[in-house]
């Protein structure tokens, strides 16, 4: 069986690092963690920025036109986030008690890890996924066992069966773009009564079915979500989580027993903005998909394959030619995508959708690059 099982209770770091001899005694007893690493963030002019699967256009008129009151900054912000938990329970057709709002959804699923994945058996994870979800493992001391993508980079229902501490993944996943369904999803809850189940849908807004409407019917399941891809808002950092109401209030003990105001006052009132505007959100995820769409069209001419894409990113490899070489020509150039060097995905370059613009700049690149006549 192809599974990679890890028990990394305490990370050797100081092995790692060589600094063994030099350490101070003082620092024996600091955390030491590998933290993940952020896609680039280049400044500069005439960048073509392709690689952290932001939202090429810019949020909703209202969120831009939108007052906030700065000289409320005196005060603290609303720690309980109403008026924002308020839109999304309506928007989701959820109750108020079953949002819980957070700092992007990086810190919503950090917080999940720490409120719901406090069991001595390992958590489950694919292996091929978000890069996070390691590093908060490894933070947190929560044992972990990763399964196996299949060969078509599908996660495989029976690799979550059997005891576990919880199990989360995204869906679509990342850095594939590939959706499972929703029958998926059920086989996995009904395999998984007795821990939580997350599913990370970050980037569900360009495809697929999302997992809110089994919210009825699982007491377990956990749904996050962000403002950072489909509300093109990375900047303000809003995530959220969906859940049974009981679930929600653990979520908010534990937030509240390490910072109450995490949300700003500013993000409050502009996140409520977004929610609101439901036509420009429809219009600009569907520019967004068509354009992946002609771009998958192009990569195909070109002599990619990639797995079908469900969100704003394609996950892509060249027949011949290595995608590091392509990586680094394209950076030379100032268009910037996603290169992992990691076991089985390092000959894949995961590409954000950009303006029809951008992706055909970088479409031309690519047949200069690779030889192709257009
Ligand atoms: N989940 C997945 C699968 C992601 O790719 C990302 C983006 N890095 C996130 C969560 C976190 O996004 P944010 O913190 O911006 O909401």
């Amino acid at each position: 069986m192809n599974e990679t099982i890890y028990w990394l209770m305490r990370l050797n770091y100081d092995k790692k690092n060589k600094r063994g001899d030099m350490m101070k005694v003082w620092e024996k007893n600091i955390r030491k963690v590998v933290p993940y690493t952020p896609g680039e963030q280049p400044e500069g002019k005439d960048i073509i920025k392709l690689n952290t699967n932001e939202n090429p256009y810019p949020p909703s008129p209202k969120v831009l036109e939108a007052k906030a009151n700065l000289a409320k900054l005196r005060l603290y912000p609303d720690a309980t986030a109403k008026n924002l938990v308020s839109v999304l329970a309506e928007y989701h057709g959820l109750k108020e008690n079953q949002i819980f709002v957070g700092v992007g959804s990086d810190d919503v699923l950090a917080m999940c890890f720490l409120t719901f994945f406090n069991s001595e058996k390992p958590i489950v994870f694919p292996d091929i996924t978000y890069s996070f979800y390691d590093v908060w493992a490894e933070l947190f001391n929560i044992p972990y066992v990763t399964k196996a993508l299949n060969d078509s980079f599908e996660l495989v229902a029976k690799d979550y069966y059997g005891e576990n501490g919880g199990v989360i993944f995204p869906n679509p996943n990342a850095p594939t773009g590939l959706i499972a369904d929703l029958d998926f999803i059920k086989d996995v809850l009904e395999h998984n009564q007795d821990v939580i189940v997350i599913v990370d849908e970050a980037y569900i807004d360009f495809g697929g079915e999302s997992a809110v409407s089994l919210l009825k019917e699982y007491e377990n399941l956990i749904v996050v979500r962000t403002f950072s891809k489909s509300r093109s808002m990375a900047g303000i950092r809003i995530g959220y989580a969906m859940g049974n109401a009981e679930l929600i209030q653990y979520l908010n003990d534990v937030k509240y027993s390490y910072n109450s105001y995490t949300m700003n006052y500013p993000s409050l009132v502009l996140g409520v903005e977004s929610v609101k505007d439901e036509t420009y959100f429809k219009d600009t995820v569907s520019k967004v998909v068509a354009t992946r769409e002609w771009f998958e069209e192009e990569l195909t001419r070109l002599g990619f394959t990639y797995p079908k894409s469900s969100s704003n990113f394609v996950f892509a490899t060249h027949k011949t030619v290595p995608a590091k070489e392509i990586f680094e020509a394209a950076r030379k150039e100032k268009i910037y995508v996603r290169y992992f060097d990691k076991p089985r995905i390092d000959n894949y370059l995961r590409i954000t959708i950009g303006t029809d613009e951008e992706m055909k700049k970088f479409v031309a690149f690519l047949e200069k690059t690779l030889g192709y006549n257009s």
